[in-house]
Formats: structure tokens, sequence, C-alpha cells
């Protein structure tokens, strides 16, 4: 495995070369559900690209960015193991430089749910990934189901800016109990893990009731929100995949959508049906 920092570099190193690129984006502390975003990529594709970089542009003023867990050496390892092929690990100064040209995120889209409560967060994640995408020139890009909202502005940017990657969406790897992978997991006490349980159990709990066809937008969200009571809930919502509101769920074109807090920690996830 090839180990890159220097943006320029990569992009000499991937010039010449006539095989098909998967690339996985990543801010490291690597996981399961990362790695199942890097097993798709060496499935599609004959050479693996996966960047760890910690986007400072993307976290907001007093959020996590200088605790965020930081696992460099376990990272890498991991890449190896998982068969990658080029790791590009940029610091900060790499990527970013003054009086920066940046990407909007779309003025109603990119601020509700977790842009109505962070709202340049989703500036900072479509730059990055833009950035990331010329850098890189993927055959396809891949992305986690479990930020929903991020995938669907990402897809946006990419059709609507006319490029020529295609993004592969990658179901959500969850804990046997239920709750969904993340990076920020690391932050829960046992206490609070078990308080987490409550975000699946919603979830799941909205699946049910769709398979009884009870699909009423409003008797959803309000069960949902029984079941996670007393967590400090961000927002529950039942959209369809073009992120408008709907008063019932559509089979095959729903994603209904939860974050909440638990302890100092925000803890999204969803279910797609
Ligand atoms: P992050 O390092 O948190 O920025 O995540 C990098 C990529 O991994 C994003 O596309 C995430 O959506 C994806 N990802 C994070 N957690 C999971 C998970 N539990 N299952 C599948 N993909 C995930």
């Amino acid at each position: 495995m090839k180990i890159i920092s220097n943006p320029f570099e990569l992009k000499e190193y991937l010039k010449n070369k006539n095989e098909t690129v998967g690339f996985v984006p990543t801010m490291g502390a690597l996981h399961e559900g990362h790695i199942s975003l890097i097993k798709k990529a060496k499935e599609q594709n004959e050479l693996v690209v996966v960047s760890v970089f910690l986007n400072p542009t993307q976290f907001l003023k007093g959020e996590d960015l200088d605790t965020y867990p930081k696992k460099d050496e376990a990272d890498k390892h991991i890449c190896k193991l998982s068969g990658v092929d080029i790791l590009f690990f940029p610091k900060a100064e790499d990527i970013y430089g003054d009086d920066e040209v940046t990407i909007n995120a779309p003025k109603v889209r990119g601020f509700v749910l977790e842009g109505n409560s962070r709202p340049s967060h989703f500036n900072g994640v479509l730059t990055v990934v833009m950035k990331l995408l010329n850098i890189v020139n993927p055959t396809r890009a891949y992305f986690g189901k479990k930020d929903a909202q991020q995938l669907n502005l990402i897809s946006l940017m990419v059709k609507q800016l006319f490029m020529s990657v295609e993004i592969v969406a990658v179901d959500t790897v969850r804990e046997s109990g239920g709750l969904a992978l993340s990076s920020r997991n690391a932050y829960l006490s046992v206490h609070e893990r078990q308080e987490a349980l409550k975000i699946s159990a919603s979830l799941h709990s909205a699946s049910m009731m769709v398979s009884k066809k009870i699909l009423d937008s409003k008797e959803i969200v309000k069960k949902m929100r029984e079941i996670l009571s007393p967590l400090e809930i961000f927002y529950v919502e039942v959209l369809n995949r073009d992120f408008e509101q709907i008063s019932h769920v559509e089979i095959g074109n729903t994603v209904i959508l939860v974050e909440v807090k638990v302890g100092t920690t925000r803890l999204l996830d969803n279910i797609w049906l």
C-alpha cells in the first residue's frame, strides 16, 4: 500500500493509470462501516484509494474537531489489511489555503435536518468532497447511507455540476444490538451506549408499523418520539428520497431520519423503506 500526503503527488501518480479507481473518503478512526465501503470499492474497481482527512471546515466553532478520535496508525493497518492500494493522508494545509473558493450547499436541502442545527456544515462537506474528487478523479466514489443527507447533497452536487464520477451508496453497518457504527460512538459511556439503542429501536418500530400497513407519517413519528424519550431530539422526519416531507410512507421512495443527542454526543441514523 502506498501512502501519499501531497495532493499533487497523488494526482501525478494516478495520471497515467488506466485502471478503474474506487475512492472512499473518510475522516479516520476507521471501523467496520468504513471497511464495508472499502470492500465494495474493491469489488467494483481495479484500484482503491482511501482518504483519511479530518476536514476542519465541516466542524462549527465549539464542535468536536479537537477531540475527534484519531487513530492514524490503526487506520493505516486497517487499510493495508483491507487491500487498499493508495492511502491519501493529507494535512489541512495540503488541502486548504487562504481566501478559499468554496462550494455552497443548496439553500433548502443544505439547511434542514442536520444543516439546521449545523448551518455551515454541508458547505464544508461539499467543498472538501469536491476537492478530494478533483484530486483523485475516481471512476466511482463510495458513501454510507448512514449519512443520508450528506449522500443526497453529494449526489446532487455531482449531478448539478455535471461531474463524471459515479456515486455509490453503501448500506449502514450496525453493532449486533442495532447501534449504527460511528467514529463518534467512542465518546459514549456504557450507560449512554445503552441509551443510544433507542435510536435503532425507534427505526425498527417504524419499519414494523410500515410492514403492518401503518403508513401515516405523523403516527410513525409520534411512536418513534415515544421510544426515543427522554433523549434530546434534533429531528425525526419521514421524507421521500428527494428529501421532501411526505404525509405517508411511499414504499421504495422513503427515508426516515433521526438525530438525537446522547450525553454530549450527536448521533444520527435512518432507514430506507
Ligand atoms: P466518516 O469517517 O464518518 O466521515 O465516514 C466516512 C464514510 O463512511 C461516509 O461515507 C459515511 O457515511 C460512511 N460510514 C460511516 N459509518 C458508517 C456505517 N456504520 N455504515 C456504513 N457506512 C458508514
